[in-house]
């Protein structure tokens, strides 16, 4: 298994802690709040954290679901924090960002499995940061198109909703979550207007063949824009790396995802949905 070889050197990052990482770090922990960037063990965090940019993750730090490429922890999920969508809204001001970026856990325990919270937090962030744009990570809602419009209606600039890998080898990594209602999640996104965007991870056993056909399935629903990103296991016991793809690969897949149609195609092995976001907009 590739996992038990030797990382590539494309995938080596240096980590270095600078001020505004401390001071990110800090705001972050003196709000309570929780984030992909430390909880899925992003390898840019000290990049991004550096830079003063994080990404939220909102519902507390447990999953309902449990997906075998991911880190977060899963469980029973604790009470929401009614507090968690001010505290998120003041964290983005403290660290002045042009571009926030929220995710989620799956609150499938929730009636509304999380989607007045979400709708809560983009409405909050908005209010108190006005010249913020937003983007947000959604679940799928478990296809529930009346808790997708809780968050169209909040009106955040980017909705994403990640496929994260291709139709095979989807039901063999993601719990719960299924190829084709994530294709109509961001179906119903594209159709309200709101710019759609989608990510996934290779180097999980997908082919060529399996990518571009996902990238023709996107295109279908009228995504606009596409992330690819090297899956990294985090740890032994999570899904094994198959393969590391070659940043020339990379490469050619953004070139095949332009050529689509794709708007914008951010495909290199350290990419991340959230990462460089702000470009996006
Ligand atoms: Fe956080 Fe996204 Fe940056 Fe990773 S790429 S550190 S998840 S903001
Ligand atoms: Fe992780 Fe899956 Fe839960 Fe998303 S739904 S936070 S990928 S376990």
């Amino acid at each position: 298994m590739a996992d038990r070889v030797r990382k590539p050197e494309w995938l080596k990052v240096q980590f270095g802690a600078n001020e505004r990482y401390t001071e990110t770090k800090r705001i972050v922990d003196v709000h309570c709040l929780h984030t992909i960037c430390s909880s899925g063990r992003c390898p840019n965090i000290g990049e991004c954290w550096g830079k003063g940019t994080a990404t939220f993750m909102i519902g507390g730090e447990i999953c309902t679901r449990s997906c075998k490429f991911c880190n977060t922890k899963t469980g029973r999920p604790l009470a929401l924090n009614a507090d968690e969508p001010t505290n998120v809204a003041k964290s983005i001001a403290l660290m002045k960002l042009k571009h926030a970026v929220i995710t989620s856990v799956d609150r499938d325990d929730l009636p509304d499995l999380g989607a007045g919270h979400w709708a809560r937090t983009i409405t909050e962030v908005k209010h108190i940061n006005p010249e913020t744009t937003i983007e947000v990570l959604i679940p799928d809602f478990q296809g529930r198109v009346e808790l997708i419009d809780c968050i169209i209606e909040a009106h955040p600039d980017i909705i994403s909703h990640n496929m994260e890998t291709v139709r095979r080898i989807s039901p063999l990594v993601r719990s719960a979550a299924n190829y084709d209602t994530s294709l109509q999640v961001i179906k119903h996104i594209a159709q309200s207007g709101t710019k759609s965007k989608s990510g996934i991870m290779v180097g999980l056993g997908e082919t060529i063949e399996e990518v571009e056909e996902l990238m023709d399935d996107l295109l279908a629903v009228n995504c606009e824009i596409l992330t690819i990103g090297q899956y990294l296991q985090p740890t032994h016991k999570h899904y094994p790396v198959s393969e590391y793809i070659t940043p020339q690969q990379f490469a050619a897949y953004k070139a095949t995802g332009l050529n689509k149609g794709f708007k914008i195609v951010e495909s290199a092995p350290l990419v991340r949905s959230s990462y460089h976001a702000e470009k996006h907009i």
